[in-house]
């Protein structure tokens, strides 16, 4: 499998590191506590796609982790080193920033870029409690919530604990039934030709894809709306999508084992279209 590695914080600057060689020392924060940042970005027509957003969330996330800030021209010449070596075809790219060696105090940043797995584009998935309220954000700011930080232990706990029940991804909720976000996207809900997504400020990482999504969405005059949805408005809604960067969008066929209206070909290859269009710009 190709595999193109490069170290952001070299000295002297980013260099292409070798990615079958260890790049990590084992003291390194991001390892041995997950503390530290990262983004996924999709790598379409040898480009990285929805850079903005993506720069604008890392360095959100690496302040609300208190990291010393990017310096994101480094990380530029990283990324353009990085898809000049990368041979062609879709592809993720890893942004990851740790507080790096817990003996030293420098920082760790690499980029990483892996050919884009295949993409499942349905999914059933299972309603599952998040574990924590709405207003968490602001009650316990170091739960980070809106920070993608590098612990993303429980909610892969979460993918596998709806996979070993013989569904395919998680929709989290509150204890009130109140949606949240899937473990690795956003929820976005097509309802009467409008867009709804539950309000990215209340307890969920804001998402890239729904932000591209929206904004093309609205220059083509559909109505967007970031707001609480409750489970129930999944059945109402004409069709539910998890959207993130390198899977872009899988149409929810199924809640809890109950299935979803079915919106026909030609709706759901125009969402996909909208999607598509978005990443583009
Ligand atoms: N929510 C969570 C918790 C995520 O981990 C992700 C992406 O991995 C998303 C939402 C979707 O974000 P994006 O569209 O920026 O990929």
């Amino acid at each position: 499998m190709s595999l193109i590695l490069v170290d952001v914080l070299a000295p002297g600057g980013p260099r292409p590191a070798d990615p079958e060689a260890p790049l990590l020392h084992a003291d390194d924060l991001g390892a041995v506590r997950g503390d530290g940042v990262f983004e996924t970005l999709l790598v379409r027509d040898g480009r990285a796609c929805n850079l903005a957003r993506h720069e604008a969330r890392f360095r959100a996330s690496a302040a609300m982790l208190r990291l010393p800030e990017p310096d994101m021209g480094l990380w530029r010449r990283a990324r353009e080193l990085a898809l000049a070596a990368w041979p062609g075809g879709e592809a993720a790219m890893r942004w990851v920033y740790s507080r790096g060696r817990e003996s030293t105090g420098r920082p760790t940043g690499y980029i990483l870029i892996s050919p884009a797995p295949p993409r499942r584009t349905r999914v059933r998935v299972l309603l599952a409690e998040r574990g924590f309220s709405l207003d968490a954000g602001a009650r316990a700011p170091w739960a980070l919530i809106g920070a993608k930080t590098l612990s993303y232990a429980a909610n892969m706990a979460a993918l596998r604990h709806a996979r070993e029940q013989g569904h395919d991804d998680v929709l989290f909720t509150t204890a009130g039934g109140e949606l949240l976000e899937g473990p690795t996207s956003t929820l976005v809900l097509v309802r009467d030709g409008a867009l709804a997504t539950p309000d990215p400020g209340e307890g969920i990482l804001p998402g890239t894809t729904q932000a591209a999504l929206f904004a093309e969405a609205a220059a083509a005059g559909i109505d967007c709306a970031a707001g609480r949805l409750h489970a129930a408005e999944l059945h109402a809604a004409d069709s539910a999508w998890l959207v993130s960067s390198v899977r872009i969008a899988a149409r929810i066929t199924a809640v809890d084992g109950m299935a979803l209206p079915d919106p026909g070909e030609a709706a759901e290859r125009d969402f996909r279209r909208l999607c598509d269009r978005a990443l583009a710009r």
